[in-house]
This record gives C-alpha cells, structure tokens and sequence, in this order.
C-alpha cells in the first residue's frame, strides 16, 4: 500500500466508497464526483501507479479489469445501450489519481470527439 495513495486506502478500509464489485484482486466502486448517471472505477488492489508501469507480464490483470467492467456495465443495466470505457495515464493522459483505474462510464450519450 502507498501510504499516500487515496485508492490504496480505500482498499484498505480507511476511506468510504461505493462500493459495487470486489474480489480478492480488484475493487470497484462508484466515483465521487460521477461524470455520467453511471460512472464506475475499476482498480487492482495493488498500487500500480499507472497503465506505463504495467509489465509484459501482467497482460491476465489488465484484461480482467476489462471483463469486470463489462460485467459491471450489464449488472449497471447500460450493457445493451452501450459504455465508455477510460483510462487516463500520466499528466498529459489527464491521469490525477495515480493508481491505475479503469473508468466505466454510462446512462447517458456520450460525446464523439474524445479528450
Ligand atoms: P483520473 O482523472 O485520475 O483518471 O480519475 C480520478 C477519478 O477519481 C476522478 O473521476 C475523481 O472524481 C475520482 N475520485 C477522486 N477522489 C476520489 C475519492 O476519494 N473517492 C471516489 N470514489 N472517487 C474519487
Ligand atoms: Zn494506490
């Protein structure tokens, strides 16, 4: 756990969430300040700091954190109408937290141009 780190406390238990979806490696819970009607976060309980620090080897973790996205977006009930999926990485990627997230967002029509 980075002592710091928002996200990391949150999976230890000393910050409330909302949250939605939990397992022994990743946790998901609604975010504060929701973007869309739904506006999920997706983390591993481990603090990887952003998608650049993944390694070759974690290619099972970073595509879980897809599969649960996509259930939690059927279990949101905007499976059928359709989702955005985010990941921000680094300053310029518009990252503020730096523990990896998948944003999971949806209810309402989101815009074409991206960023
Ligand atoms: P980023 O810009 O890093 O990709 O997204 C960080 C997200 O975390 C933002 O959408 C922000 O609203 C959310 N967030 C920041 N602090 C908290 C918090 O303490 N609890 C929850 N649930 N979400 C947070
Ligand atoms: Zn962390």
């Amino acid at each position: 756990m980075a002592e710091e780190c928002i996200f990391c406390r949150i999976v230890a238990g000393e910050l409330p969430a909302d949250i939605v979806y939990q397992d022994e490696d990743f946790l998901a819970f609604r975010d504060i300040m929701p973007k869309a009607p739904t506006h999920v976060l997706i983390i591993p309980r481990t603090h990887i700091t952003s998608v650049a620090e993944l390694t070759d080897g974690q290619q099972k973790l970073g595509g879980r954190l897809i599969i649960i996205a996509k259930n939690l977006a059927k279990k949101e009930g905007i499976a059928r109408k359709g989702y955005r999926l985010v990941i921000n990485c680094g300053t310029e990627g518009g990252q503020v937290v730096p523990h990896l997230h998948l944003h999971l967002l949806g209810g309402r029509q989101m815009d074409a141009r991206l960023g």
